[in-house]
């Protein structure tokens, strides 16, 4: 199947998207013109708070609302920022077939002949032109990299990308219950932005990292926002999953499917407050247990001494009223 051809319509389509004409059906637009459009929040209604990127760098036409994203405006429906994909979805209020269909339509540029669904797409392969991580030297900077953040075992499994949309970064592939859903390309310099890319044919809302020494008796695990986060509880022969940057109700079945029981939130310290809006999803499913996580840090900076040591602090929660007496306790 060739995805990359109907990446590059689909991109094609999001580049030439009439933001404005598509906007005006929901909201007042203010800036028409520039190199941002402006408008009233349609989720907040927020006066000109909603920005959208005529071009930005992920190809995705970004959009931004600056109140949403303070958090608490956003209804539940959104944290603020979006790609425009996924606005669409979010306005017109239907699934991703249908906001991939409208965008072609809106911008009269034809889908590829085969159907855009991702679902039946099938995972995008990973990047021309990677060197194996485990041929390169030690001082090789994705090397270092891996070694320093507790995942030296990832070297053996993990590629740098020379040349090309994801050059100069490490490509960690991606697993879910031993199944090959994509990869995530890491950045290995400090001004290399976004930190993280994910191929426009991975829908990470619909998918959950599983790290690489997977127990499936174990229904118990770590839930963690990222890849290496997740890989940080390796040595401690622990199940941990990544959510892709932040936990998403349609990840609820995928963690049902597995037949999971328990669950310890290890999300960054600075979503400490995001984990009600996620208990709400897992409460009526499974035994949810919270971690003093510090608000400065993350599973990887902890490192595994450090999670080990916070597992064993781990709280059950059984309703949103528990969150709030940790927050008194912990915060
Ligand atoms: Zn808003």
């Amino acid at each position: 199947m060739n995805t990359e051809a109907r990446d590059a319509k689909t991109r094609e389509a999001i580049e030439a998207f009439p933001i404005v004409r598509w906007l005006r059906g929901y909201t007042t637009v203010h800036n028409a013109m520039g190199k941002v459009v402006y408008a009233d929040c349609p989720i907040c209604g927020g006066k000109r708070k909603l920005g959208i990127y005529r071009q930005s760098k992920s190809g995705t036409k970004l959009a931004v609302c600056g109140r949403c994203k303070d958090g608490g405006h956003g209804q539940g429906r959104w944290d603020g920022v979006a790609g425009l994909p996924a606005f669409v979805k979010l306005l017109e209020q239907c699934d991703w077939r249908a906001a991939f269909k409208l965008i072609h339509e809106l911008s009269e540029i034809p889908e590829a002949a085969w159907s855009p669904d991702r679902n039946n797409a099938g995972p995008p392969p990973l990047p021309d032109n990677c060197l194996a991580l485990g041929d390169l030297l030690n001082s090789e900077r994705g090397v270092r990299m891996l070694r320093e953040r507790h995942c030296g075992h990832l070297v053996a499994h993990s590629f740098l990308s020379i040349g090309g949309k994801y050059h100069e970064r490490v490509i960690l592939p991606c697993y879910q219950n031993g199944v090959y859903t994509g990869f995530e390309a890491k950045a290995t310099w400090s001004t290399q932005e976004p930190k993280s890319l994910f191929p426009f044919a991975m829908d990470t809302r619909e998918l959950l990292y599983t790290a690489r020494n997977w127990v499936a008796e174990d229904k118990r695990l770590a839930l963690t926002e990222s890849i290496l986060d997740a890989e940080t509880f390796h040595t401690l022969g622990k199940n941990a999953v990544g959510c892709y940057a932040g936990f998403k109700a349609e990840q609820v079945s995928i963690l049902l499917d597995m037949e999971i029981e328990e669950l310890y939130w290890f999300l960054d310290g600075d979503a400490w407050d995001l984990i009600p809006k996620g208990l709400r999803h897992t409460l009526p499913f499974f035994e949810n247990y919270l971690v003093p996580m510090p608000a400065t840090e993350d599973p990887n900076s902890l490192g595994p001494e450090g999670c080990d040591a916070l597992w064993d602090q781990a709280r059950l929660v059984t309703s949103l009223v528990d969150h709030m007496a940790l927050t008194e306790e912990w915060r």
